[in-house]
């Protein structure tokens, strides 16, 4: 799957996909990541990517030539992208179920923002799509753009070694993940809970749904709405709801 980031701090996003389970995916030809330094694009030798607001008022605000300049060369060089995607605090949230939906997906343009944001031009005529990764707002488009290549790539077979881990990750099923423990079995006291040592693996699967019911009741109960839960997790959640 390939990812083209477009950003004004290539450096900072070469950082992330030179390690970890991205730059393993690379290794291996699953993730094909590439970015792209905005500046290369501008019209003029200094590499100018923002200018003043019209209207006036603070900041400055990047200019739409040089996004749609580094989108059609990106189209010319890299093949035509199935989603151009603006990275921006008022697009459509990041979620699970978006980021297994862009896994779909065989090319994705990721594009940067800074400053007071982006010409709404690129918006209108370059984006197909706005993506937030939550209702706060950073300084720069990278990070965000960070974080959807790393959920998108982990819903990608073999990006993560063990498939199992990730079918259990919160919010997979609806439900968030049970709590974990290693060693040392006692930590000054606080004990890891006495089932997960017992070696009793019917047991221990009991223990684990409870927990991940439990904790999805207490947090996020929303979530147990939509959530597609067996008939032995429908059974603890009644059991749950009764014993408040
Ligand atoms: N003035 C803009 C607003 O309030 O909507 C925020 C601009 S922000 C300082 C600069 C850039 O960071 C944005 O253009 C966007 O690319 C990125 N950004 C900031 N917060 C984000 C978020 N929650 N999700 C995605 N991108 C974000």
């Amino acid at each position: 799957m390939k990812f083209d980031i477009v950003t004004i701090f290539p450096r900072m996003v070469d950082a992330f996909l030179a390690e970890g389970v991205v730059a393993r995916a690379a290794e291996r030809g699953i993730l094909d990541p590439a970015v792209h330094d905005l500046r290369r694009f501008a019209a003029d030798r200094r590499g100018t990517v923002d200018d003043v607001p019209y209207g006036g008022g603070p900041g400055m605000v990047m200019k739409p030539e040089p996004f749609v300049r580094a989108v059609e060369q990106l189209r010319e060089q890299r093949g035509s992208p199935d989603a151009v995607v603006l990275m921006s605090p008022q697009g459509t949230a990041l979620t699970h179920a978006k980021a297994v939906q862009l896994s779909r997906l065989k090319h994705i343009v990721l594009l940067c923002g800074r400053y007071e944001g982006i010409d709404e031009r690129v918006r209108e005529q370059v984006a197909t799509e706005e993506l937030s990764i939550g209702d706060y707002v950073v300084s720069g488009g990278e990070l965000p753009a960070m974080v959807v290549v790393e959920a998108v790539a982990r819903q990608l077979p073999g990006v993560v070694g063990d498939a199992e881990s990730v079918r259990r990750d919160s919010f997979v099923r609806n439900l968030l993940d049970w709590p974990h423990y290693t060693r040392p079995a006692d930590l000054d006291g606080a004990r890891v809970p006495d089932v997960l040592i017992s070696g009793n693996h019917a047991e221990i699967r009991r223990w684990r749904k409870r927990s991940a019911v439990r904790r999805t009741l207490e947090r996020r109960p929303e979530l147990l709405e939509q959530s597609p839960l067996d008939e032995e997790e429908r059974e603890i959640l009644r059991d749950l709801r009764g014993s408040d």
